[in-house]
């Protein structure tokens, strides 16, 4: 069977770029074999400042422009919501926190964001002293129900395989690609993490940085808003919360551990004081990249194929506008920016 194009892997950056294929009416299959959770796991929170710096996300308002259409259109396609707009509420620990708020509001890339009053009503079962700071502009995408639903659609469609992609198997021909039974001009791997066993891109400096969340019931809390401390509590309705994000430099596997979990109680009971009670626990690995910029681009000795990662922490923001640019650059041979070409590491 021909095909324009095989994408290996459907989390968020095969599914944007699977989306570029479908808008310009390209033929493709998808080959998903349910090793990574990266895409089904996120708290898929958008927020364009980091918080920990009060420096402004990297081209947060370029990748917003894009992102946020391209889900509003996946909505409509679906006729369903992804994108759930919330404030983000950073708790302050300090009165020197709360000058380094001041100050970051004054900054021109970040005063867009940070509103420079500071809320001091007091919430019941949480713990802020010093008060909170609002953050404009972010939200949650709803990454499992967008990655589960894409994937249903692909199904009927019959343009997805639910296996292992061999990469032993791939046959370079003069003109183009065999891989089993299907023809092709080009492979684009969107694996994540799963890119440490693909043996043509495994040469990409990618690190694995695991992530745990877990689920709470907390009857007593009532909020509508994420609050933003040492970690996010990211309210999901009916006093259900989604609670994280722990980071693990070591561990390559995507199971939930015990470690995880203490880790996350100990800093939620820094932060809340009502019951509640863990009716989750989820785990995945973050495809992130030394330099923290994504991997894109076509390989330095084989060009049908391309690679799509490195999405890191914030793979809901950064997808569209890479995918974009992935299929610009392969499609109409417009340059990559030299800031995520995979050529840096040439
Ligand atoms: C705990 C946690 C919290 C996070 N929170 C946020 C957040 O709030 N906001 C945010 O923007 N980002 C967040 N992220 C990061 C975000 O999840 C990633 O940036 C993004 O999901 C990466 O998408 P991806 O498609 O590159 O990789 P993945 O989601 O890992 O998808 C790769 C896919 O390829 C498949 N695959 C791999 N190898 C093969 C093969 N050989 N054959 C077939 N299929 C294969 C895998 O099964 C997988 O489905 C979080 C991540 C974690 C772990």
């Amino acid at each position: 069977m021909k095909v324009d194009y095989i994408i290996v892997g459907l989390g968020l950056a095969g599914l944007a770029f699977a989306e570029e294929l479908v808008a310009a009416n390209k033929t493709f299959v998808v080959f998903e074999d349910d090793s990574q959770t990266s895409s089904l796991v996120a708290g898929g929170v958008y927020n364009p400042v980091i918080l920990k710096r009060f420096t402004p996300v990297w081209n947060a308002k370029e990748q917003l422009e894009v992102a946020l259409p391209f889900y509003q259109k996946l909505e409509k396609k679906f006729n369903t919501t992804f994108d759930e707009k919330f404030l983000i509420k950073k708790v302050f620990k300090s009165i020197e926190d709360q000058n380094n708020w001041f100050e970051a509001t004054d900054k021109p890339l970040l005063s867009a964001y940070l509103d420079p009053k500071i809320d001091n009503q007091k919430r019941k079962g949480i713990l802020a002293d010093f008060g909170f700071g609002n953050v404009n502009e972010a939200g949650r995408i709803d990454t499992k129900k967008l990655v589960e639903l894409y994937r249903e659609y692909l199904k009927t469609a019959n343009k997805i395989q639910f296996k292992k992609f061999e990469h032993q198997q791939i046959k370079f021909r003069e003109h183009h690609l065999e891989y089993k039974e299907f023809i092709t001009n080009r492979i684009v791997f969107c694996e994540g993490f799963g890119m440490m066993k693909n043996l043509f891109f495994n040469y990409l400096p990618l690190n694995e940085v695991k992530g745990e969340l877990i689920i709470i019931h907390a009857p007593d809390l009532d909020i509508d808003f994420l609050i933003k401390s040492t970690l996010f509590v990211l309210p999901l309705g009916n006093h259900l919360y989604k609670v994280g994000a722990t980071f693990n430099w070591s561990d390559k596997t995507s199971n939930p551990s015990e470690e995880g979990k203490t880790e996350l109680v100990e800093k939620l009971e820094k932060v809340i004081t009502v019951p509640y009670k863990i009716v989750e626990q989820t785990a995945g690995i973050r495809p992130t990249v030394r330099d923290r910029r994504p991997l894109v681009g076509m390989h330095p000795a084989y060009n049908k194929l391309a690679i799509l990662n490195g999405l890191g922490t914030r793979g809901v923001m950064i997808a569209p506008t890479v995918a974009k640019q992935l299929f610009n650059n392969l499609e109409k041979n417009e340059k990559l920016d030299v800031e995520i070409d995979i050529k840096r590491f040439e």
